[in-house]
């Protein structure tokens, strides 16, 4: 087989969104003719459907998945003086949101298998100023959100879950990620498992509906009717035209993510076929809650050349995250230094992200496992 002549993206979303197209194409018509561009019917529906599928208290459409994290932060009256307890392995606004809020963020060390944050750690990193923890459901799988809701009710602190790559993922049964905790930020960036037309986000509100009440008024300056203003807040707002873009893909979000849990089972089955489970040092995914994969992470020995050997073959892959939020050059004040989280460190050296979408074929991911396979064989 002539494995240059098939390359393999990570992603190639015009034509996982190419059957939606005349859809889109006339629900965005609809909307550019109603002239209602902010705040109408399509936002109405989108909150609704998502509050409904999530069984939550409300959910609010926000501009974007780091909006959701700020106006959250905000909605708890997070701010300086204050600390929030989160995972140093996970995407910049996590923790670019506590700082920008005026708290500060403090790191704990995560599982190692998971790759989430270690809730049994937690505990060690409070201080009389902590007042939230923000869990981030990485990749796709729930962090361990029984351990961490139960040290919080204990401390009194607040749970913001940053489950921006776990839209629509269940906990456990009948409890959707973004639920659990106070608030839950999702993301609708166009790489993430549903997908905008542009940037967009959400809060879930699990229980409390005067906390969506204030959330609901932050994300429009404050206000609670026009021009006059209780509090200052921001504009958070998510445009009608993304939330017409969402609900048209929405429905297709089960079928996707069904995709991925094959293509995720698929891979396995590759792998200890092909014997590279664990005898090459290659460490698989693992599933200890309901996965929507929206990255397959391996971790494997020669990460970087591996990656490189990948990609001269035509096949895309990505490390997420290279520089753990500790070691990032913008947090230098915060103090800490290369080996205060050896499994987030030790994470960032091994971890890549195989191709996993909803369009990836059987042969394309016997293509990428028959590559790593040649790769270990011949360098
Ligand atoms: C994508 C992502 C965000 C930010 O979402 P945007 O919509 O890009 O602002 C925050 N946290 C995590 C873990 C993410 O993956």
């Amino acid at each position: 087989m002539d494995m240059k002549a098939v390359p393999v993206s990570m992603l190639d979303l015009g034509a996982q969104l190419a059957p939606l197209r005349e859809e889109l194409m006339a629900s965005i018509r609809r909307v550019v003719e109603s002239g209602r561009f902010i705040m109408g019917p399509e936002i109405d529906r989108l909150e609704k459907e998502m509050a409904s599928r999530a069984a939550a208290a409300a959910a609010v459409a926000v501009s974007s998945g780091t909006d959701a994290l700020l106006v959250s932060l905000m909605a708890l009256d997070i701010g300086p003086g204050s600390e929030v307890i989160t995972t140093p392995f996970t995407f910049f606004a996590t923790a670019g949101t506590v700082w920008r809020s005026g708290a500060k963020p403090v790191f704990v060390d995560i599982e190692p298998d998971t790759f989430n944050i270690d809730a049994s750690r937690i505990e060690a990193a409070v201080t009389p100023r902590t007042r939230a923890v923000m869990p981030v459901h990485l990749y796709g799988q729930c962090a361990d959100m029984d351990a961490i809701c139960a040290l919080a009710k204990g401390k009194g602190l607040r749970v913001i879950e940053d489950s921006c790559q776990a839209v629509c993922t269940e906990y456990a049964p009948g409890r959707q990620a973004g639920t659990i905790g106070d608030l839950g930020c999702l993301s609708f960036y166009p790489t993430k498992n549903l997908p905008g037309i542009g940037d967009a986000g959400m809060v879930l509100v699990g229980r409390d509906s005067a906390l969506a009440d204030r959330v609901k008024r932050l994300r429009i300056h404050g206000g609670e009717r026009r021009y006059f203003h209780r509090e200052v807040g921001g504009n958070f707002r998510m445009d009608e035209m993304q939330a017409a873009a969402l609900n048209v893909f929405l429905p297709r979000l089960e079928g996707w993510i069904k995709a991925r849990r094959d293509n995720a089972e698929r891979y396995r089955k590759l792998f200890v076929e092909a014997g590279l489970a664990r005898e090459k040092g290659l460490v698989l995914p693992v599933e200890r809650r309901p996965h929507t994969y929206h990255q397959f992470v391996i971790r494997v020995p020669r990460r970087d050349a591996l990656k490189d050997f990948l990609e001269s073959k035509g096949i895309q892959t990505d490390v997420y995250y290279p520089l753990p939020l500790h070691m990032q050059e913008c947090f230098r004040g915060l103090g800490y230094r290369e080996g205060d989280f050896p499994e987030a460190e030790r994470a960032a050296r091994e971890v890549l992200a195989l191709p996993i979408n909803p369009l990836l074929t059987p042969a394309q991911q016997e293509i990428v496992v028959g590559t790593i396979g040649e790769f270990y064989r011949t360098s």
